[in-house]
């Protein structure tokens, strides 16, 4: 039972299930389940497998109230459980009510019908089938709500935002938009239909689905979103100024005390979501130089090269100021022109602290957060730069294709993907995210065969760790992890088909290097 057998793995956002797991899991489980038991040896289980996935991390928001998991039933270890549980075909699909019995041996989706968006639909339904007394707790309830029920709510003050998805009855927007924004806090979701004629005409809404908004301070209006479809409600109202994830219960959560907090007070700086900032850059190329690199005595083979190619990408490719790009360039110089295979860290410290400030080239002398500030000191700020950085440079790559000639990375379209991979990998101060980003390198980064593809790769493999960090502790409440671009930004990057979403990979290009170009970094808070 190899690993190149397994069709599922501990990162992917479902559980995998064992004959050991299997019966205490589902025994008066706080959630519903939603099982596949499977064959690791069946043509069709292995092709099915990304479209469960998919639908895993499609609905991995509505966990409290439903959860997806797999077995498979070709695992010696499994062959007693499977018989127990008559599974005869694969794949077989079973729903668990939530808070079931240990007899409880699930009820099969017969249907030939397993698109994504179809099993997604039935989710929905089977959590409806539970009466008010079974019902996962946490699930709102998913029944439309009536003109009385929703009119009452005007003029009044409330603690959060009511948003009321407006539809007609065969739809499932609004339900999917209520588990969506299960977990976060400051914001109900309501569904009423266009049966409710009145409520259509009092709250002037002509075409559906349409979303009305409540705010706490008691006004009131049309959802203003670019398109009417469920990623466009669900993104909007998560990015509700308050409105956040409920914060994870752990002994471990970083305490957002006052004092700590940059959140609140006159430290925070106003910035727009929109743009980039040169200080963040700054910052991360400060702290990268003076923190993180100095914490290496010396230098040498492969250490060396690395820390070369990394200077090599940033002196040629970073669109900074004078001063700073001079800087660069000057320890470029200075690295190349050494003879040695083994450089002290202090020499390099030393140079950019002192020899460069005197003739007038130097880098922040502080680090300082605006974009990348996070609402306690533990959260964002350096990994954020990072991320950024390296955006910036492959969108600097693929605009000037010359930048890296004469240097021993020219025409490569990999340079710095390699770079970044090379860097984080050897002195990123979390080895865990060095695994995981090595892991998804080796994967796929060979593909990549032009600098607009590396631009394309960068993004999406930001979005898998985003996706993997959503919920996690350390996601902060104030700037919840999502698939970005968010419709905000780029309404046109988002596209659906057969109700899944979808980017448009065109737009989203565009969109990056317009993110990520030099016109659109803010010089703004630099001294
Ligand atoms: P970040 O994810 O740092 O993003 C910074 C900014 O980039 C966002 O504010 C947004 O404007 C933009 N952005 C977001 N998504 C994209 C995208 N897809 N494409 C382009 N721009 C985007 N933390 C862990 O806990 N575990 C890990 O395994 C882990 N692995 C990491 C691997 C790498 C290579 C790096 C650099 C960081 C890793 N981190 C990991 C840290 C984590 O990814 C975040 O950087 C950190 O939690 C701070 O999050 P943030 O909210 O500031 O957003």
């Amino acid at each position: 039972y190899g690993q190149t057998t397994r069709l599922y793995t501990e990162e992917d956002p479902l559980i995998i299930l064992t004959s050991d797991t299997l019966k205490q899991t589902l025994h008066n489980s706080s959630t519903a389940w939603l099982v596949q038991f499977y064959s690791s040896w069946c043509g069709h289980c292995i092709q099915y497998s990304p479209t469960w996935k998919a639908l895993a991390g499609d609905v991995r928001d509505w966990i409290q109230a439903i959860r997806i998991g797999v077995l498979d039933c070709a695992h010696e270890k499994n062959f007693d459980i499977c018989k127990e549980f008559s599974i005869h075909f694969y794949p077989t699909f079973r729903y668990f009510k939530a808070h079931g019995t240990t007899f409880d041996v699930g009820k099969t989706y017969k249907g030939a019908d397993r698109e994504l968006q179809t099993v997604r639909q039935l989710m929905v339904n089977f959590l409806q089938n539970h009466t008010r007394q079974d019902r996962p707790a946490p699930c709102p309830p998913l029944e439309p709500s009536g003109t009385e029920d929703i009119l009452s709510l005007m003029g009044w003050k409330s603690e959060h935002y009511t948003a009321v998805i407006i539809e007609d009855g065969d739809s499932y927007v609004g339900r999917e938009v209520i588990l969506d924004l299960m977990p976060f806090e400051r914001v109900a979701v309501k569904r009423a239909l266009t049966s409710e004629k009145r409520l259509l005409e009092k709250l002037g809404i002509t075409v559906a689905p349409a979303a009305y908004l409540f705010h706490p301070n008691g006004t009131h209006s049309i959802m203003d979103v670019q398109k009417r479809l469920r990623f466009f409600f669900s993104s909007f109202l998560k990015l509700l100024p308050g409105v956040h994830r409920k914060p994870v219960t752990s002994v471990h959560q970083p305490a957002l005390s006052a004092n700590k907090s940059q959140g609140i007070g006159e430290m925070w700086k106003e910035f727009d979501r929109s743009k980039v900032y040169m200080v963040d850059l700054e910052s991360g190329l400060h702290y990268l130089l003076r923190v993180e690199l100095a914490t290496h005595k010396t230098l040498e083979g492969e250490e060396l090269k690395t820390f070369k190619d990394f200077v090599t990408v940033v002196a040629k490719l970073f669109p900074g100021r004078q001063s700073v790009v001079k800087l660069l360039e000057t320890l470029l110089e200075w690295l190349v022109s050494l003879p040695l295979d083994k450089i002290p860290y202090d020499a390099i410290l030393d140079l950019a602290n002192n020899k460069m400030r005197i003739s007038g080239l130097y880098l922040s002398q502080r680090v300082q957060w605006v974009g990348c500030q996070g609402s306690s000191t533990a959260l964002r700020g350096y990994p954020c730069s990072l991320w950024t950085l390296f955006h910036v440079l492959t969108v600097q790559a693929a605009s000037r294709p010359d930048a890296l000639a004469n240097t021993a990375l020219e025409e490569d379209p990999l340079a710095v993907l390699q770079t970044m991979r090379r860097y984080i990998g050897t002195f990123f101060g979390c080895s865990e995210c060095g695994r995981h980003f090595e892991a998804m390198a080796q994967e796929s980064m060979s593909q990549v065969k032009s600098l607009e593809k590396a631009v394309l790769w960068l993004w999406r493999k930001h979005n898998q760790v985003n996706t993997r960090l959503a919920g996690s502790m350390s996601e902060d409440p104030m700037f919840p992890k999502t698939q970005w671009p968010t419709p905000d930004l780029c309404p046109a990057c988002h596209e659906e088909q057969e109700g899944l979403h979808v980017w448009n990979e065109g737009m989203v290009l565009t969109f990056l290097k317009q993110h990520y170009g030099t016109a659109n970094i803010s010089p703004k808070y630099t001294s």
